[in-house]
């Protein structure tokens, strides 16, 4: 027997392998076997079998199997395999992607053996006398208050384990065993008990997506509900109906680390059925909770984006919570997937209910429920009909004309607010979203700024390390000394705001108050970053400043003010969805306040008058939304078109050049509707040491309802082939559905 293996490579090729007689039984597609490839030994996952080759030369032989059974089931398998095309990516890599990092499908957590004193017994002199380790031992345990661990008894005998059976067989101890399960409850607060009582508004919500449910069909559903409308009391109200059912569900969060409060919900209702899915599990954690799913033990996986590949039995139900937020894209490594879009796939395989829901939906979901394509689903009402924020303007440059004060990060009318709340002993959220604490420095004579050697974008300054860094590939300087590269000035600027700026202003400002910091720099300390979250949860701090982080799902009963710093972050950048972007962020950043109490909003702005700011204060959507649209449509963008954008990098310049070049050339006679744009450079046009450039295929939905029109090109004219003969210095990506362009 033989078969074809896929690798983790970056080839589309799959390789022959010949099958030894002992693993003829065993071995199935998807199963995963260890192959020499080259001079390596390398894991790969079997995609087909056969008896015959048609291959003359020698073949090499599986050298062993990984797993007793394939790893993945026939519906993943299939994902897998439409995920591979869909995404231009070989299937050893995709198969990378929807399997957790070394898994041991053989794990199994440890066992302590516990050993418990109940009597002397009746012969216990004959004890004494015949067996004085047994004695001993006893003599031990009837001073121990409780079980014991056997293993902790050898300081006093040898050999325990034997020892305390001889016990356990006179009937003098108990014996008993305790599974020590791997940590899987990190980001979760603990338990948090609510009672729910619905409202006429969600009660309706709920009973139609309790019939799509029951309906057993693929129900693909936006669930569009202002902030704090209880969208947490429903998914779990739905997934309790599921479970009844005998289905499982996948509830997918754009933020794990930021989110401990819905998984403390879910743990609460639905106790050990739920898992937490997330890229910082231990592997014996990942191990137990995959095992734990395919057995069944397990029924709710939470998790960010990877969770949507959770191998669930029988699943009914995918929430993607917040699903506008850009986490669920994968951008690197290939293939770079949506989760959500994953989730439709996983939806349609399974027949199961999807559910996408957010406050401030993608404009492709609100789009695609304007053409009918989803059941839409409206929650109007704030939860205990807490009025909607009151949001007040800033217009910066007026403000530095009052003041006389240039670069003013707090606006008079913000730190008034701040005091008021303060006097109040309620809480404030600041977005300054930019982290460390100045964006850029610059010599104040020559004016030359300093810039990664990477990566062409200029470093940032972060004070607590007193260094540079840059955001794009990570490169730090040492601790910086002042003085310019090219002048030697020591006359250096800082220019710009980042979050480390804003905490400092506050507390030059207000010195008696207590200030958290949530951005890509704390959040590498999840169990910090947890614990930050509670305090402010506890009220124990008074100010959370933050990246868009603090945006994200946050619900904080005693916060009643959110300052944006500065509105005008990301506004400017030559992408197509930089409107939306701020749009989205403005509108979560302002539902974070008022939760509970009637709270207010303050945006600075140096652009009142930009659509996308002057709707947003309003909290206008639906105008927005429709401008937004008509712009897309304008320039034949996503969602009116399909668009698949190709990226080429190398660390030379004219070889990226030679290289796109030729790909372009092969894009030949388009069918009616697709457009070609570039060659061009990226607009980031050299990140980490390498030289960017694309080529962004469009495809009008018109001429090409499902897309399939240009996939077939693209498949036609950029075939797998030519990638396997790029130079090795030169790599290419395909990016379906990109989420951004720069
Ligand atoms: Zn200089
Ligand atoms: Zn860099």
């Amino acid at each position: 027997m033989f078969v074809d293996v896929a690798f983790p490579i970056s080839s589309y090729r799959q390789f022959t392998y010949r099958v030894p007689k002992e693993f003829i039984d065993q071995i199935r597609v998807g199963t995963r076997v260890k192959a020499p490839l080259g001079k390596r030994m390398v894991t790969g996952i079997v995609v087909a079998r056969f008896t015959k080759s048609d291959y003359r030369g020698e073949h090499r032989n599986i050298k062993q199997l990984v797993d007793p059974q394939p790893v993945m089931d026939k519906k993943l398998w299939d994902l897998a395999q439409w995920m591979s095309s869909y995404y231009y990516t070989p299937l050893g890599q995709v198969v990378k992607t929807v399997l957790p990092a070394k898994l041991s499908a053989k794990y199994s957590p440890p066992i302590t053996s516990l050993v418990t004193f109940k009597s002397f017994g009746k012969d216990y002199e004959r004890l004494q006398k015949r067996a004085p380790a047994q004695t001993r031992v006893l003599q031990y345990l009837s001073t121990q208050d409780g079980a014991v661990q056997v293993s902790a008894l050898k300081h006093l005998v040898s050999g325990p384990n034997m020892i305390c059976k001889s016990l356990f067989d006179k009937g003098l101890v108990d014996l008993d065993e305790q599974i020590n399960l791997p940590d899987v409850t990190g980001f979760t607060f603990s338990k948090i008990y609510k009672k729910i009582v619905f409202t006429a508004e969600q009660r309706i919500v709920l009973d139609e997506l309790s019939q799509k449910l029951n309906s057993g069909k693929f129900s693909p559903t936006l669930l569009h509900g202002v902030t704090s409308s209880g969208k947490t009391e429903i998914y779990i109200e739905i997934v309790r109906q599921a479970l009844a059912m005998d289905k499982a569900a996948i509830l997918l969060l754009p933020e794990i680390s930021l989110t401990p409060q819905i998984a403390g919900r879910f743990r609460a209702v639905f106790g050990d059925q739920v898992a937490l899915w997330h890229s910082r599990l231990s592997h014996s954690a990942r191990a137990w909770i995959w095992k734990q799913v395919c057995t069944g033990n397990i029924n709710v996986i939470i998790g960010a984006r990877s969770a949507v590949f959770a191998p669930l039995k029988n699943l009914g139900i995918i929430i993607i919570d917040e699903e506008q937020e850009y986490s669920f894209k994968q951008e690197s490594p290939a293939p770079r997937y949506h989760a959500r879009d994953i989730a439709l796939m996983r939806g349609t395989l399974h027949n199961a209910l999807v559910i996408m829901s957010s406050a401030t939906p993608s404009l492709e979901s609100y789009y695609n429920h304007v053409k009918g394509k989803y059941i839409y689903l409206r929650l109007n009402e704030r939860y205990g009909s807490v009025p909607y924020p009151r949001v007040h303007v800033v217009d910066m440059i007026k403000e530095q004309e009052e003041t006389g004060k240039f670069q003013q990060v707090i606006s008079s009318m913000l730190m008034k607010k701040m005091e008021n709340r303060f006097a109040k002993s309620e809480q404030v959220i600041l977005l300054q979203n930019r982290r460390g604490f100045a964006p850029i420095l610059r010599c104040g004579d020559c004016g030359s700024v300093e810039t990664c050697t990477q990566c062409e974008v200029a470093l940032t300054y972060h004070s607590y390390e007193r260094v540079l860094k840059c955001h794009f590939c990570g490169y730090k300087t040492g601790k910086i000394a002042i003085a310019c590269r090219q002048c030697a000035s020591i006359n250096m600027k800082l220019l710009g705001t980042g979050t480390q700026k804003v905490e400092d202003i506050i507390h030059g400002l207000f010195p008696n108050v207590k200030t958290a910091r949530i951005d890509f720099d704390t959040a590498r300390n999840t169990v910090a970053m947890t614990k930050t979250l509670e305090k402010f949860a506890n009220g124990e701090v008074d100010v959370l400043i933050g990246t868009q982080m603090v945006a994200k799902g946050l619900d904080f009963d005693n916060a009643t003010l959110v300052g944006i710093v500065n509105g005008d972050t990301g506004l400017f950048l030559p992408d197509f969805r930089s409107g939306e972007k701020v749009f989205q962020l403005i509108y979560q950043a302002a539902g974070r306040s008022g939760r509970k109490k009637p709270g207010e909003v303050v945006i600075q702005t140096y652009n009142p008058d930009n659509p996308v700011l002057k709707h947003a204060a309003k909290l206008d959507q639906k105008t927005y939304y429709n401008i937004a649209l008509s712009e897309r449509q304008e320039l034949n963008y996503t969602p009116f078109a399909w668009m698949i954008r190709i990226e080429v990098e190398g660390i030379k310049k004219d070889h990226v050049n030679t290289y796109t070049d030729k790909i372009r050339k092969n894009l030949r006679s388009p069918a009616k509707g697709i457009e070609i744009l570039g060659p061009a450079n990226c607009y980031r046009e050299r990140l980490r040491g390498k030289y960017r450039m694309h080529i962004i295929l469009k495809s009008d939905k018109k001429y090409d309802t499902n897309g399939k029109k240009l996939h077939s090109f693209l498949q036609k004219r950029f075939s797998a082939g030519l990638l396997d003969k790029l130079p090795s210095s030169i790599k290419a990506f395909v990016d379906v559905n990109p989420i951004s362009v720069l």
